[in-house]
């Protein structure tokens, strides 16, 4: 558990059926983020962490850049870094790893980037909004109206994805939020498969940032824990 004061938090867990976590977060500045590696164990915890680290490196040295190239940057780099390890380590070789990140600017606007599965959300006043789309086969179903929303949550299509940092792919998906207010999540797919959209809304609602974040992940374990959980939650 990460508590920096209270406007911030985050939590993981490997889960109840995993013998690792694969996932791994990070917060610097006025940017977050979070990354859930696969590629077999120990190339999946190398990928999510060298993609954490490399985005808070080129997201700190930014300066004045505009933050969707700093956000672009941002993804390269980690995507070149993790192909180097991996072209370094042939062990490493199928590594790869999702990557959001969000990042506040000095006047308040938030932007998000994503590549995968791992999620933004929002709770604003009109309630929970999902900002990212997942890069998997179930969302390609959900986007031409094969599945339902809820089917989507269930259906094997949500663990093949069809983009991963570091397996050919970088270039994120970037979204602005249309309120500089409200509460962020981060969630790696742990989250988001064991528990539905209201269920996460309810308990986003909850309390303060370090409170909502142990509502989250006890909340996931109970439903089966079958995958490892990250939450990061903000009061922006
Ligand atoms: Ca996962």
């Amino acid at each position: 558990m990460t508590d920096t004061g209270g406007q911030v938090a985050a939590f993981t867990h490997v889960g109840l059926v995993r013998d690792g976590n694969e996932d791994y977060y990070g917060v610097g500045d006025d940017t977050w983020v979070v990354a859930d590696g696969l590629g077999g164990h120990a190339g999946g915890e190398i990928a999510s962490r060298i993609a954490v680290d490399s985005a808070l490196r080129v997201l700190g040295e930014a300066g004045t850049t505009d933050t969707v190239s700093a956000l672009r940057g941002a993804f390269q780099a980690a995507a070149v870094d993790i192909h180097a390890r991996a072209e370094a380590e042939p062990a490493m070789a199928e590594m790869g790893t999702t990557l959001v990140v969000a990042v506040r600017e000095a006047g308040g606007g938030v932007f998000v980037g994503s590549l995968g599965d791992s999620r933004a959300y929002v709770l604003a006043t009109e309630g929970l909004q999902q900002i990212t789309r997942d890069d998997n086969i179930a969302e390609v179903l959900l986007e031409r109206g094969a599945i339902t929303a809820e089917q989507a949550r269930v259906h094997p299509g949500q663990f093949s994805l069809t983009k991963a940092l570091g397996l050919g792919e970088w270039e994120p998906a970037v979204h602005q939020l249309s309120s500089t207010t409200g509460r962020l999540l981060l969630c790696s797919d742990g989250l988001n498969s064991e528990l539905t959209d209201d269920h996460i809304g309810r308990l986003l609602a909850t309390g303060t940032p370090p409170e909502a974040c142990e509502q989250l992940v006890a909340a996931a374990l109970e439903a089966g824990g079958s995958d490892n959980v990250t939450v990061l939650v903000v009061d922006l």
